[in-house]
Formats: C-alpha cells, sequence, structure tokens
C-alpha cells in the first residue's frame, strides 16, 4: 500500500511517501480503508519530536473509511461498515489497523470526509464547552485562532450554548470566517497594542468567563490577563510554542483565577465514552448546529505541504489528505 513514512523526526521533509506491506488485524482489530485521513497539531509535536516517537513510523492518528476484514474477536462491526477514528496511529495510509474499541460507527447523511474532518477537533470543541469549562448562557468566552481547525467548531458550539465569543485571528478572511462562525467580536492580534485590554474593553473592564487558548507561548499572558474574577484559562495547545513554567501565585493575583492543561484522550478514555462524544457530535453536524469546513484537501503523497501550510498559518478549518 501506499502511506507516508517517517524516519528521523524533523521538519515537514521527513514526511516522504513509501511502499508498505498491508498492515494486519490483530485480536480485536479492524482493517480500514482510509477514505479521508484528518491532519491534526499533533502530528505536527509527534513529526519534529516535540512528542518522541518510535521509528521508522507512519504519522497520522485520524480518519474515515470502511472496514475491509476482520480480526479474531471482533464482534461489533462487520465488513463494509463505515468508521471513523481518532487513535489509530498509521493513518496517514491507504488502509490501517484501527482497535474495535476505538472506531465509531459513522451516521448516515454523514460523508467520510465530514466524519474525518470533524471527529478529532468536533470532540475537542465538544469536551472544551461542556465539561472542562461547560459553558453558560449569557457568558462571554476567549477563543483564540477562531478559524482555525479546533477554533471554527469551538466557536460555533461555544456561541450555540449561548456564550458570546470574543474570537481572535490574524487576517480579515479569518475574520470572516469566525464572524460567521458565530464570534460577536474578533480582535485581530497584529492590530491591537494589548490584547487583554482590547478584551477588557469587550466586557465593560471585567474580562471573560474562560479563555479557550490553543495558541500557547504568545497568547498565555494576555489570556490570563483577560479573565474575569475565578474566571478559567483553558490551555489547549501550543501552536505558537510551549508555555513557560508558570508561579502559581499569578492565578491568586489575577483573582482567584483556575488554569488547566487538558487532552482530549482523557476525555474518550473509555469506549462508553468515546461512544457517546462522538454521537453528540455527529447528532450536531446531522441538525446543522456544527458546519465542519473542509478548508484544503491533499493527495497522500502531499502531507509535507499540508503541514507546512498548518505550520505557516496559511489554513482555516480542516485539512484532510486523500489516499
Ligand atoms: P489550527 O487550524 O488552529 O492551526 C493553528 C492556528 O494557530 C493557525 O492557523 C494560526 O491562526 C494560529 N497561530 C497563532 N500563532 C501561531 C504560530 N506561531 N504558528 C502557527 N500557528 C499559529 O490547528 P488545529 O485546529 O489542528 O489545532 C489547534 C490547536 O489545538 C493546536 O495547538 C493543537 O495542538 C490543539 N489541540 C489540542 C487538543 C487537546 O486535546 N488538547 C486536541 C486538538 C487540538 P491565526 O493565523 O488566526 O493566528
Amino acid at each position: 500500500m501506499r502511506a507516508i513514512q517517517i524516519i528521523n523526526a524533523g521538519g515537514p521533509e521527513v514526511l516522504n511517501p513509501a511502499e508498505l506491506p498491508d498492515p494486519e488485524p490483530g485480536p480485536g482489530e479492524l482493517l480500514v480503508g482510509v477514505a479521508a485521513a484528518g491532519v491534526n497539531y499533533i502530528d505536527v509535536y509527534q513529526r519534529n519530536g516535540t512528542y518522541p516517537m518510535a521509528m521508522p513510523y507512519v504519522p497520522g492518528l485520524e480518519g474515515a473509511g470502511r472496514v475491509l476484514a476482520l480480526g479474531p474477536d471482533v464482534t461489533d462491526f462487520a465488513v463494509g461498515d463505515r468508521v471513523a477514528w481518532v487513535e489509530a496511529l498509521g493513518s496517514y495510509a491507504e488502509r490501517v489497523t484501527v482497535v474495535a474499541d476505538k472506531a465509531v460507527p459513522v451516521p448516515p447523511g454523514v460523508s467520510d470526509e465530514v466524519a474525518a474532518g470533524l471527529l478529532l477537533q468536533g470532540m475537542t470543541a465538544h469536551f472544551l464547552v461542556n465539561d472542562t469549562h461547560p459553558v453558560q448562557h449569557g457568558e462571554d468566552v476567549l477563543v483564540h485562532a477562531a478559524a482555525g481547525g479546533v477554533g471554527l467548531l469551538l466557536t460555533q458550539l461555544a456561541a450555540a450554548r449561548g456564550a458570546r465569543v470574543i474570537a481572535t485571528v490574524s487576517t480579515a478572511e479569518k475574520e470572516e470566517l469566525a464572524r460567521a462562525a458565530g464570534a460577536a467580536d474578533v480582535i485581530r492580534y497584529g492590530e491591537v497594542a494589548d490584547l487583554a485590554d482590547a478584551v477588557r474593553n469587550l466586557t465593560g473592564g471585567a474580562g471573560v468567563h474562560a479563555a479557550y487558548d490553543s495558541v500557547g507561548r504568545s497568547t498565555f499572558d494576555a489570556s490570563l490577563a483577560s479573565l474575569r474574577r475565578r474566571g478559567m484559562l483553558v490551555l489547549f495547545g501550543g501552536s505558537s510554542g510551549p508555555v513557560p513554567p508558570v508561579d502559581p501565585m499569578r492565578l491568586n493575583a489575577g483573582g482567584s483565577l483556575f488554569l488547566t492543561r487538558p487532552k482530549l484522550f482523557d476525555y474518550i478514555s473509555t469506549p462508553e465514552e468515546l461512544r457517546t462524544r462522538a454521537t453528540d457530535v455527529f447528532a450536531e453536524v446531522v441538525d446543522g448546529t456544527l458546519d465542519v469546513r473542509i478548508g484544503h484537501r491533499y493527495a497522500l503523497a502531499d502531507a509535507a505541504t499540508a503541514h507546512e501550510d498548518l505550520q505557516g498559518r496559511r489554513t482555516t478549518g480542516k485539512l484532510l489528505l486523500l489516499p
């Protein structure tokens, strides 16, 4: 099969096409034909060595496609079923094995592209607004990188829960997308002298109930300074780089603030939780609450270009590789 292989950690140039044997499904596993693989920032962290990986490996965790074969002891799925997944390393390939407990059925009415474009980032937006900081009607929340993959979905879900979303983006095109997703106010980081002041001005001086920050190093201080008393900073990524160590007394000085650094895999840690969360986000697509914007499609062999574009801030919405 055709796949992307990484032999040494490094820049996007280490993502090279290779001809590899088909994977064999072991006990409890499915062999799946990949219709679309999702590109996520975690693929960048794994590729560049931020998260160390055993080499060589086929990158990619997310995708959607059709079951081609069943390993021993699989009872929940049949050959031909449409499934999606977010934890199958090796998804940048024509075929991948997926642990059956980590696969979710794709409902009719949701295409393979939408399933692969939704699942990881949609379930992330879902746990952030429902569980990490349960967004309440009438709250003010800050969403950074609001035209990105997670950002557009998070903006839609927070707005649908009745929050007033203050979004940050870098360009006019991204501003338009953030507004269409439901942001009430949009700040272009480059155009304000002080981001936290701009957020405070929009909230009558009070600050926001929650700041959802996936950008990390370059926005962390402003996010903390944008919170109201007892507000929560949800730091869930580091697109601009990791945040240096934080003195807990800053939380005290800022007004008894909360800081959390969550990850999706702790919010889908059992097959039941994965199924429930996936079912919820698929339902929100079917009922029109969530619109999944596939911003960019690439041939499998162009995985390096996809990573360059993602890191170069040239993308909006979801990036897919089409094997
Ligand atoms: P995005 O589509 O959001 O792309 C990253 C965006 O971040 C860019 O488009 C850019 O938007 C913004 N950005 C700001 N500064 C930089 C910079 N210096 N370099 C690159 N980008 C920058 O990516 P994803 O939706 O895939 O992921 C967003 C973040 O969410 C990542 O940090 C990822 O790790 C995290 N994440 C965390 C999860 C978790 O469970 N904790 C799960 C899923 C994602 P702009 O041009 O508008 O500034």
